[in-house]
């Protein structure tokens, strides 16, 4: 194995180690799936039926990035094909394991928006919002100056899409309208009724996105609880947006 790929991985288990800790309430059981970027045409991405608090360098499948994202130029696939199309993609043939089945959508975030590191969880303050009658307009709105500097502008909003490929086609599609809307990837996708995406350049980056939004959603909770959350004004959230001394705290905290 190259040294890229070797330092990627280490980098992604710690990473893994970190968002699966307990008492986060990220994740439970097998939920979420990370992944990493090797910068050779390759990534890593965790293995079905691993968990994410329990990570070690055997969680994790490579593969080669580009055939995984022309699954999603297909115009349907089974399960059955699915599943072939994948493993076929794998860098070692012979790996047992098999990658999760999130693998295309963390590889059109890696080959098409140019992110690093991705970690995908279940958390149950976004996902009270996400599985509620208000999901989509909860997240219409900013709610405060550190929600920007860490998550970007706005989230990505995704319907409820079955998991795999359909999944995949939609938060591509999702992808692209965002960064056409913001001109950056975005760093958080929320999906209805499943959950979180943060991507970053860096580990620290993801881990601090995912915090800061599940920090939002639980004031968005307590705001909905009072009555409705009373959103910034699309200036203020430019003003936060693009202001130096906020670029500055992002550089400060390895947001980009
Ligand atoms: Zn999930």
């Amino acid at each position: 194995m190259s040294d890229a790929a070797q330092t990627t991985l280490n980098a992604l288990v710690a990473m893994s180690l970190e968002i699966g800790r307990p008492e986060r309430d990220l994740v439970i059981l097998g939920e979420g799936n990370t992944s990493a970027d090797v910068g050779d045409g390759t990534f890593w991405i965790k293995a079905s039926g691993t968990q994410l608090p329990q990570a070690t360098a055997d969680c994790f499948v490579r593969m080669h990035t580009e055939p995984v994202c022309a699954i999603a130029d297909r115009p349907a696939c089974s399960d059955d094909e699915f599943k072939a199309l994948l493993e076929a993609a794998r860098v070692d043939a012979h790996d047992p394991r098999r990658p999760s089945t999130e693998t295309v959508l963390h590889a059109l975030a890696i080959h098409e928006m140019g992110v690093r590191y991705i970690a995908h969880t279940h958390p149950v303050a976004v996902n009270a919002i996400m599985c509620s009658v208000h999901a989509q307009e909860a997240v219409q709105g900013r709610l405060f100056p550190d929600e920007i500097v860490v998550c970007g502008p706005a989230p990505a909003y995704v319907p409820y899409t079955d998991p795999g490929f359909a999944l995949a086609v939609a938060v591509r599609r999702v992808m692209h309208t965002y960064a056409d809307r913001w001109g950056m990837a975005p760093k958080v996708i929320v999906m209805q009724n499943h959950g979180l995406i943060a991507l970053g350049a860096t580990p620290q980056e993801v881990d601090n996105i995912t915090a800061m939004y599940v920090k939002t959603c639980r004031v968005l909770l307590g705001a909905y609880s009072l009555g409705g959350p009373h959103f910034l004004t699309d200036d203020n959230v430019d003003r936060i947006h693009t202001r130096p001394d906020e670029g500055y705290r992002r550089r400060a905290l390895h947001i980009q």
